[in-house]
């Protein structure tokens, strides 16, 4: 597609453009931007569309920095225009990728960039090269029935989420900026033959790719094993530099090493989802980055009161496939679909990806071992008694509603050096906050047991308990974004207030900080009010 006539040759925020995605990989031949299946190509051209009045509500001062885009910079009209699809220069080459992938365990066939359109690819001074994607751009030949359009709840909460799971130290995409277009946008939002217009939004995001799995499985599942190929090798060449050989074709041994470091860093990325009670609610293998990150904030949630079967997607209450407590198998079912995708490459002879796929159990489980050992307070995992405690404290949690969060923080609290000299109620009231409704005597009963059991282990390690407090802390966040702390934000951005989403995108760059100014407000149960407001516990995939 063309640019416009009067666009300049050159970004006005001094980006160094390389644009290696679309130099190198085969190009949709076709540059009209309707919706149709395309084939034998890696993505199609495609220009943003305008937006008619765009403000910018917030961006992350983090990746601003980490693009070299300075403050000032990120306060001038030339950076809302640019990250709202209305300024795109010649250094630029906007395009939207071509995948497909299973939606809720069946194959869906093409699907594609339908709001997503990255402006190009760029090289940072420190940190490599990145993507600069639009979400909500409009209409691409992926779009299918949508309109390409994001509205801003949806918006908001992706551009909190990133960055809150960032400074979390889950990986993950990132987010530079949230613009409201200034259009507006009609939805659905339940499905219910009720929409209505919402606010038109854009974020920016930003990764060193955006490449999924469902990128590997659309070619095979069409013959084309020469562009499998072809993406699979340019992946190694360069998000993998460390295991390719070489500027052109890899062998086996790599594409197989390459494979490994997928299934490692997947199941890394769900330990620390596990850890700070994150539930995707789409896990779809056209929202599974190969590079391991978080990626495709929609009807995600966090775990409020700890309850292994929630998910926050109405979309999926039925089976309930992306529930908390599946999405390790999930990862793992997700991971075997990347297997049989890349196979063709093998040959006959696919037992080297069998061999890495078996790895998973243990790469998840060893994670999980040392990342609830750490959470608990132990110097390191001891083994079965361990992994016992773990077992029973997730019985105990569920006995009555349980505030996860709270429970993990404020369990440092708890006096493990005089356990067995304290009474029940006063060993337990350092987390007795965590409680939504009082406890029975039985309930408190048999949490005094298990913090009995945890406090002889914890103790065994040789460190003082100021120490054992600072470890723990460092693992167990105080803020994570709760549903309705984004639902509030949203509400204020609703009414033309803003700085909700600064406020918020403040108090979560600093995860395990005290921060005291901030507890009453935001180190809390959920409010009653958001326990059946939609947007709280119950999302769609209306987005
Ligand atoms: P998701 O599960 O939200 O990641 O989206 C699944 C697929 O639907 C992807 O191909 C998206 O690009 C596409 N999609 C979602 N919403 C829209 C929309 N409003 N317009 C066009 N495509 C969409
Ligand atoms: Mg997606």
């Amino acid at each position: 597609m063309e640019q416009p006539q009067d666009s300049p040759a050159i970004n006005p925020l001094g980006l160094t453009f390389t644009n290696r995605f679309t130099r190198d990989l085969p190009a949709d031949t076709n540059n009209e931007n309707l919706r149709r299946e395309v084939s034998g190509a890696c993505f199609s051209r495609v220009q943003p569309a305008a937006t008619s009045g765009p403000r910018l509500v917030a961006y992350s001062h983090e990746v601003a920095e980490m693009l070299g885009i300075t403050d000032e910079q990120a306060a001038s009209k030339e950076f809302v225009q640019m990250f709202s699809g209305n300024l795109v220069t010649g250094d630029m080459d906007p395009f939207a990728m071509c995948y497909g992938g299973h939606q809720f365990g069946n194959w869906a066939g093409q699907l594609g960039d339908g709001r997503a359109i990255a402006l190009g690819e760029v090289a940072t001074p420190n940190d490599g090269h990145l993507t600069l994607q639009l979400k909500g751009s409009g209409p691409t030949p992926y779009s299918r029935r949508g309109d390409g359009l994001a509205v801003m709840r949806s918006s908001v909460r992706e551009f909190l989420c990133s960055e809150a799971m960032f400074h979390l130290g889950v990986p993950t995409t990132r987010a530079l900026s949230l613009t409201l277009t200034g259009d507006m946008v009609m939805r659905d939002m339940f499905y219910d033959g009720n929409p209505g217009d919402e606010l038109g939004a854009i974020v920016c995001r930003v990764a060193p790719s955006f490449l999924r799995f469902g990128n590997y499985q659309l070619f095979p599942s069409r013959g084309e094993i020469d562009e499998l190929k072809t993406l699979v090798d340019w992946t190694i060449r360069t998000d993998f530099a460390h295991l390719a050989q070489g500027d052109g074709e890899q062998n086996l041994a790599v594409v197989t090493a390459w494979f490994e470091e997928v299934v490692r860093t997947t199941a890394e990325m769900v330990v620390q989802w596990m850890r700070v009670g994150f539930v995707h609610g789409v896990m779809n293998t056209d929202n599974m980055s190969i590079l391991g990150l978080t990626i495709d904030y929609g009807p995600y949630g966090w775990l409020e009161g700890f309850d292994p079967d929630w998910t926050p997607n109405t979309t999926d209450a039925g089976g309930r496939r992306y529930r908390y407590g599946n999405q390790p198998s999930i990862a793992h079912w997700n991971l075997v679909q990347l297997a049989n995708a890349i196979a063709p490459l093998f040959d006959d002879d696919i037992e080297p990806l069998q061999a890495a796929l078996d790895t998973y159990p243990n790469e998840f489980g060893s994670g999980w071992n040392a990342m609830m050992a750490e959470r608990l307070g132990f110097l390191g995992f001891a083994g079965d008694a361990d992994n016992e405690l773990f077992g029973e404290l997730g019985r105990v949690l569920q006995l009555i509603e349980t505030d996860m969060t709270i429970f993990h923080r404020n369990l440092a609290l708890v006096d493990a050096e005089n356990a067995d000299d304290l009474d029940d109620a006063d060993l337990v009231r350092p987390i007795a906050d965590a409680w939504y409704v009082d406890p029975t005597p039985s309930v408190e009963a048999e949490m005094a047991t298990w913090l009995r059991t945890w406090a002889d282990r914890v103790t065994v390690d040789k460190r003082t308990a100021i120490e054992r407090q600072l470890a723990m802390h460092a693992v167990n966040p105080k803020y994570v974004l709760r549903n309705w702390m984004a639902q509030l934000a949203i509400d204020r951005v609703d009414n033309g207030d803003f700085a909700g989403v600064s406020e918020l995108l403040e108090l979560l760059r600093n995860p395990y900080d005290d921060q005291p100014e901030h507890e009453a407000a935001f180190f809390t149960k959920r409010p009653e009010w958001a326990r059946e407001r939609a947007g709280c516990s119950m999302l769609s995939c209306s987005s």
